[in-house]
């Protein structure tokens, strides 16, 4: 560790949307500063210029800020080790490397990219891997400046070893050994002056006082690399820690990119935005992905975000895979849901019935959130299990959904018509209607759930929904007669 302090960061590269295996990262790297009271640092990886993509930044902030993921220092917060975009710290990599070429670590090469494509072709007829052929390394120091002065184009390679071996520590993986014999000269400033991810990626860590490298597990391969270019700088290099790969649900291959689809047809969220979209509580989605790849005990799973933040530590990460699972992060979510005081919900339910275009008072939410909440998973579902409150006509359902097992229509429309003068009451409350309905049921003489169902189905649209006789109060006695009304009218057409 090249400080006192734990500094980490989290350094994505605009190129896309923000994934939820970005965000798990960001996580870790955020646990990880709260606890040892350090810092957590947002750097903006944005050397690759032909992937940039002008929507990331606005993804990733807002997903950061979201999930409730806030950077001490980087873009918009600033820091004393700014700039925190890499394209505004080329002056930075330009001294650096200047550093490498002078000491022989690193050396221009002026081989075009016709000529790298012939070798490329040539080593794969050979079914040889070698890679880029190493034709510049050994020109002499006055031809390579000569021919940088005379304009003619380059990129800066690294000269590493051509044999032996290096050993890595990773504080998940343990020892890993890298052969140099299968490694390349890899480009560290690309012909435009621009440095390549690596090259920038070590120079930022040593300069920005990075204490751990928590990132996702592509990165391995590039270890023996950025290692040895800390032994070029002679700089001490940070604590490495690279996290397991998240897997799909179905346990194989990694976290798709690309949103799913469910058997449904509906679609299975990857991207942060989708997650808020659909209505899961940052809590939520921050407590399940803590434990992926995370664990404090091997069985506590709701936890606090102050507990998570007491409780994490870098080795209780596992280093075996884990699988994403929606019904686990549903089942949170849920239970997240229901631990919100009711004013807290229906403020967080209102701007998913607003743009479904649904009239509301607060005070009428209020009313209806306790008896629907029981059956909501995520925000987004209060549009479905609310509709029948708040827009006067039903959507159209299936008849027979009306009708209990055994029973003509004939037969239960005329129960429902009995049902009317039974409601026929003043006052609308739900132990007047359980009573008078109790009483209709004997006085039939049928079996409870013969009346009831048609009742609930007519007014509901559907069997799954909150207690019959609450429900009816809620609705109150007009829309609740005449839906029964609807009701009959469909069971004799
Ligand atoms: N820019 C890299 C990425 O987006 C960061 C890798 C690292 O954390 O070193 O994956």
């Amino acid at each position: 560790m090249n400080t006192e302090q734990v500094r980490v960061r989290f350094a994505p590269s605009p190129t896309g949307d923000f994934h939820v295996g970005g965000a798990r990262t960001a996580l870790f790297n955020y646990l990880f500063a709260h606890h040892h009271s350090g810092k957590f640092i947002l750097r903006i990886e944005d050397t690759d210029q032909k992937r940039f993509n002008p929507d990331a930044m606005g993804w990733l902030t807002n997903g950061l800020s979201y999930l409730g993921l806030d950077w001490d220092e980087g873009p918009g917060k600033g820091g004393e080790f700014g700039p925190y975009v890499q394209s505004e710290r080329l002056n930075i990599y330009n001294e650096h490397i200047q550093i490498l070429l002078d000491k022989g670590f690193a050396y221009r090469c002026f081989c075009t990219p016709e000529r790298l494509e012939q070798v490329r072709e040539e080593h794969k007829a050979n079914k040889v891997d070698i890679g880029y052929d190493r034709h510049c390394r050994n020109l002499s120091n006055d031809e390579s400046i000569k021919r940088a002065e005379a304009g003619e184009a380059f990129t800066v390679r690294i000269k590493l070893p051509l044999d032996g071996n290096t050993t890595v520590t990773d504080a998940i993986r343990g020892d890993i050994v890298f052969d140099y014999g299968r490694l390349q000269d890899s480009v560290l400033i690309k012909a435009d002056g621009i440095p390549t991810y690596h090259f920038a990626n070590v120079v930022d860590d040593h300069l920005m006082k990075i204490s751990h490298i928590m990132r996702g597990d592509e990165w391995v391969n590039s270890l023996p690399l950025h290692m040895y270019l800390y032994q070029c700088f002679g700089w001490e290099p940070p604590i490495l820690a690279h996290l397991p790969i998240i897997l799909n649900p179905s346990g194989k291959g990694k976290m798709s990119k690309r949103a799913q689809r469910a058997p449904d047809g509906s679609e299975y969220p990857v991207f942060v935005r989708q997650f808020e979209g659909a209505g899961y509580l940052s809590d939520a989605l921050v407590n399940f992905m803590a434990l992926l790849g995370w664990s404090f005990d091997d069985k506590t799973e709701e936890m606090t975000r102050d507990e998570l933040i007491q409780r994490f530590s870098l080795d209780r990460i596992s280093s075996s895979p884990a699988a994403w699972n929606y019904e686990k992060l549903n089942a949170m979510n849920g239970d997240y849901l229901r631990q919100l005081p009711n004013e807290d919900l229906v403020s967080r339910i209102e701007p998913f019935l607003t743009s479904a275009g649904f009239d509301y008072t607060q005070d009428r939410l209020l009313k209806l959130i306790p008896l629907v909440k029981e059956r909501m998973t995520t925000l987004s579902d209060s549009v479905n299990q609310l509709d029948i409150f708040l827009v006067e006509d039903l959507k159209p359902y299936d008849v027979t959904l009306l009708l209990p097992k055994k029973t003509t229509a004939g037969e239960t429309a005329s129960l429902l018509k009995a049902v009317h003068p039974a409601l026929e009451i003043s006052e609308f409350t739900q132990e007047k209607i359980e009573e008078m309905l109790r009483r209709l049921v004997s006085e039939l003489d049928v079996k409870a759930g013969q009346l009831f169902q048609p009742i609930r189905v007519a007014v509901c649209g559907r069997k799954a929904a909150p207690p019959l006789f609450e429900t009816l109060e809620a609705l109150g006695k007009t829309w609740s007669l005449n839906r029964i009304g609807n009701a009959i009218t469909l069971l004799e057409s």
